[in-house]
């Protein structure tokens, strides 16, 4: 792994880092309160206690020191979270994910130096690191700071202490070398558990979005073929194999009910495309198909064959499908599309059949009757509903 990709992580877009960053401030505000209370809690009481060990007179040099301290965290800890629901409670999404999380970055710098300063002035009566210690390993562990701020911090923390200690240090610096190894090892296992949190946490993000996106993909692509696979490539009404579907979902079986079915075909089409050709033909279809699909208001409207269309109206009567068999006819006539006789429109004649059904048997039927009802609408001078 590069060193880059170490202090910064796999690249994201802008769209993504957003994502990420509302991810890491919640994660961060769950710590954030409870430990921020339980800080501002013990600082009052360090308050409370410092005050009555002295008899409220703060007369020794380090209680006003200690008293100097437990006041700086409780005003900044008190500080942090009522800035943070400020910016959390202000309107508008934008950019205040990122506000928080700064947020709990400073306050945990902060919180480390203050730990340090604290650990420096304890060095006086005891070479023990405890609040230096606990300090940074909650900071690495609950606050995820990018590596770059988080390795900064712990290295001028680190410095601060390696600095200052010798002069609080009651004898040379040799005799509490112990301490300096251990504030040393300390930081930088702060250092290196800060960084893989904060890398753990954003390679999981980066997964969980890939899946979440292959997922999106897989969805679009099979409502695609799903598209694909139940409508006509040339005119995009239902296909045939979508009406066998629908039979054999039951469609217009669920309950048994009054259906009209309207078998369309155009009229002399194979002398139009004799006439103008294939392809002006495919586009004469496809006028026809989107002007049939316009009329029809409820039930579907099928591509059954080359030039033939099926349009099914689950509980339509007699009178509603003649009605609308001839509205197929008038739309089409005024299309104005002129036919292989130039002097006349292209036109369209429709057979329809009315029944109850409720089995595929009985839909067959009435399919059937429908085309023998087509057969005598051609026969008997076609643009017209039989
Ligand atoms: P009728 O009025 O009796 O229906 O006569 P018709 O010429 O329309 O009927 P026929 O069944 O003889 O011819 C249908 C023609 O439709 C033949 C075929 O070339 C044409 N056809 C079928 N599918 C397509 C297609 O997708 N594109 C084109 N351009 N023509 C098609
Ligand atoms: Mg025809
Ligand atoms: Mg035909």
């Amino acid at each position: 792994m590069s060193i880059t990709r170490i202090f910064r992580g796999t690249a994201m877009d802008l769209e993504q880092e957003r994502k990420f960053e509302q991810v890491l401030e919640q994660r961060c505000w769950r710590y954030f309160l409870p430990i921020g209370i339980s800080i501002i809690l013990f600082e009052i009481y360090n308050i409370i206690y410092a005050l009555h060990y002295t008899d409220f007179r703060l007369d020794t040099r380090a209680s006003r020191v200690y008293m100097v301290f437990y006041l700086i965290l409780l005003t900044v800890t008190v500080a942090a979270i009522v800035l943070r629901n400020a910016i959390s409670g202000r309107r508008g999404k934008e950019g205040k994910s990122r506000l928080c999380l700064r947020i709990y970055q400073v306050y945990g710098l902060i919180l480390l130096f203050w730990s340090a300063c604290v650990t420096v002035y304890d060095q006086r009566v005891s070479d023990n690191l405890n609040v230096y210690m606990g300090a940074a390993l909650a900071i690495a562990v609950l606050v995820y700071m990018e590596p770059l701020f988080s390795v900064c911090g712990f290295l001028l923390a680190e410095a601060l202490l390696l600095t200052a200690m010798p002069y609080f240090q009651p004898g040379g610096m040799l005799e509490h070398y112990g301490t300096y190894i251990n504030s040393v090892v300390l930081a930088v296992i702060a250092s290196a558990i800060s960084i893989y949190r904060y890398s753990t946490v954003r390679s999981d993000f980066q997964k969980q979005e890939l899946i979440a996106r292959q997922n999106r993909e897989i969805l679009r692509k099979s409502e695609e073929l799903n598209y694909v696979a139940n409508h006509d490539a040339l005119t995009g009404l239902w296909n045939r194999r979508f009406l066998e579907i629908c039979l054999s979902d039951q469609c217009y079986g669920e309950k048994r009910q009054e259906t009209a079915v309207l078998m369309i075909d155009i009229d002399y089409f194979k002398q139009y495309n004799d006439t103008y050709g294939h392809l002006q033909g495919d586009e004469c279809l496809r006028r026809v198909a989107s002007a049939l699909n316009l009329v029809v208001s409820k039930g579907r409207l099928f591509r059954y064959g080359g030039e033939e269309f099926l349009c099914v109206v689950p509980e339509f009567g007699e009178k509603q499908a003649r009605k609308l068999g001839e509205e197929f006819c008038r739309s089409i006539e005024r299309l104005g599309i002129p036919a292989a006789d130039p002097e006349k429109n292209v036109t369209v004649s429709v057979g329809m059949a009315v029944g109850t059904i409720g089995e595929r048997e009985e839909f067959e039927a009435l399919l059937e009757k429908a085309d023998e009802a087509l057969y005598q609408a051609k026969n008997s001078g076609r643009n017209r509903v039989v």
